[in-house]
């Protein structure tokens, strides 16, 4: 089986950052990809922008270098790497200065009718100033998007500022936030699996759902972002953001069309029935954790602590308990966790049954657990439905947990996209259904603006965990007061 590839209009991709950690690790390698299946019309570019001294030369022989870093030399092929490398341009520019802005422009010359992207892959303090002088400077034509990278600033103010400045440029129909999450294969799995079946829909509510579970669990630390994270903390860089966009993907109503604003609709609604929690309720139903000198598969690693050079009460952890209130979820809480230093590298998805209401099975049948549906969206991409089955065997009636399980590596015998592979083509046809819009962003920083204010204020200290575990004692404390426990995602 293989995937359809239809080609994309002829394009100018503009990268503001395009010598840096995120243009050269995942955007480019996104781009060569896409280019090496056909998907890159002949009149494609790349035009980069940074403040480094370089030629075209000498940016593609940055690229080839991170190109070979990046992508298996299984994958790569010397007739599309020379190709892709030729459509690289480069131009010297400080955002906050003059120079370069002309040589910009005159790179546009004749080609006003390919669609334009400028994609800002710098720090977000910069992200107006750009969008600004882009105006300025009549680069906007009808055809010109504007892609802004996480972190759309660091609270309510901050991103309503940001999305101030960019909207007096470019109307919201030409902006595309990305979370990089939306862009993932599985994630798109869960709109398939419930809006392509009659099956789960009708079960997917309050009557048949006792709660939701949602993992991210990173086994890297912060490295060399430590003094960035220091400012930023879990709660910031992964629940504001991708977390709560799987929320939406879970507890959405069905859209009445795959469409931008279809879509987002419902999302905004999810974001919207999210209770929000008062100062007591943060300290009940949130855990915030930091991760101690520890080992992650066998490696000794340092302290977040250690990273950042001093003590420090910065999040590397979050364990919380959402409740969405509406009809469909009322009562159903969604316990969200998100952590660095873990002991695996998984993303998944546990959907949970509601027990069954009565066993005709006596106590030689063991214990009858509910069902489960897990979404796994990294590593190991699939879904597994838990179903309680006979064990074999004439010696009575002993029932036990069975998975039901749809490997998609086994099920499509295709390479897996990358998550930008999907959003920077999209970008480029003008599809806004896997972009965040203004309104869902600053609904999310509304609902975790009184949780990082609780925590701001609190005397409660970050509770530590070794680097390695699942975070602190008080996450499977947090579930253990319901009476339920985090799925174990090994399993
Ligand atoms: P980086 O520091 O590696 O690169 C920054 C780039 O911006 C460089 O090319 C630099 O030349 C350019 N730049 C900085 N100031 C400039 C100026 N005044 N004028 C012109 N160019 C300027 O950073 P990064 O890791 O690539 O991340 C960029 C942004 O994307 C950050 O906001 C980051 O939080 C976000 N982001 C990064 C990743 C990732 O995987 N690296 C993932 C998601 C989001």
């Amino acid at each position: 089986m293989s995937a359809q590839i239809i080609p994309v209009q002829p394009f100018d991709l503009v990268v503001f950052g395009g010598t840096g950690d995120l243009a050269l690790r995942k955007l480019l390698p996104a781009l060569y990809h896409r280019d090496a299946d056909g998907q890159l019309p002949e009149d494609a570019r790349v035009i980069a922008v940074s403040r480094q001294a370089l030629d075209d030369d000498s940016y593609r022989a940055k690229v080839a270098a991170a190109l070979a870093t990046y992508i298996s030399a299984s994958e790569t092929v010397e007739n599309t790497t020379n190709r892709f490398l030729a459509r690289l341009h480069h131009v010297t520019l400080d955002v906050k200065g003059d120079a370069g802005w002309q040589e910009l422009k005159k790179t546009f010359a004749g080609r006003d009718d390919r669609v334009r992207v400028f994609y800002l892959a710098t720090a977000p303090d910069l992200f107006g100033a750009v969008a600004k002088r882009v105006g300025e400077e009549n680069l906007i034509t009808p055809l010109t998007r504007l892609v802004l990278e996480k972190p759309i600033g660091k609270d309510l103010a901050s991103a309503r500022a940001i999305n101030d400045l960019v909207g007096s440029v470019f109307p919201e129909r030409q902006i595309f936030r990305i979370d990089h999450y939306l862009g993932k294969e599985t994630v798109q799995n869960l709109m398939a699996l419930r809006f392509a079946n009659s099956l789960f829909e009708p079960m997917w509510n309050h009557s048949l759902i006792d709660h939701v579970q949602i993992t991210v669990a990173e086994t890297v630390g912060v490295e060399s972002r430590a003094a960035y994270y220091n400012t930023s903390g879990a709660l910031r860089d992964m629940v504001q953001n991708h977390l709560l966009q799987l929320v939406c993907l879970v507890a959405m109503e069905p859209p009445s069309a795959m469409d931008a604003d279809a879509v987002r609709d419902e999302k905004l609604k999810v974001l919207k029935s999210l209770k929000v929690m008062k100062p007591a309720d943060v300290l009940r139903n949130g855990v915030r954790g930091q991760y101690k000198a520890g080992a992650v598969n066998g490696v000794a690693v340092p302290g977040f602590a250690e990273e950042v050079g001093s003590p420090t009460a910065t999040e590397t952890f979050v364990a919380l308990k959402a409740e969405v209130e509406n009809w469909r979820w009322a009562g159903v809480p969604f316990y969200l966790r998100t952590g660095k230093r873990m002991p695996h590298r998984v993303s998944e998805i546990v959907i949970q049954f509601r027990a069954i209401p009565h066993s005709a099975f006596g106590p030689d049948a063991g214990t009858i657990e509910p069902n489960r549906l897990v979404l796994r969206l990294q590593p190991d991409e699939g879904v597994q439905l838990q179903l309680m089955s006979k064990d074999p065997g004439p010696g009575g009636m002993r029932l036990k947990p069975t998975p039901l399980n749809l490997s998609f590596a086994d099920a499509f015998k295709v390479r897996w996209p990358e998550a930008y592979e999907r959003l920077l083509l999209d970008v480029v046809r003008g599809n806004a259904t896997l972009f965040m819009r203004r309104d869902e962003v600053e609904a999310a920083w509304s609902w975790a603006e009184p949780l990082l204010a609780a925590w701001e204020q609190s005397a409660e200290p970050v509770r530590f965990y070794n680097a390695g575990s699942w975070g602190p004692a008080e996450s499977a404390i947090l579930l253990a007061r319901d009476g339920r426990a985090w799925a174990d995602p090994t399993t």
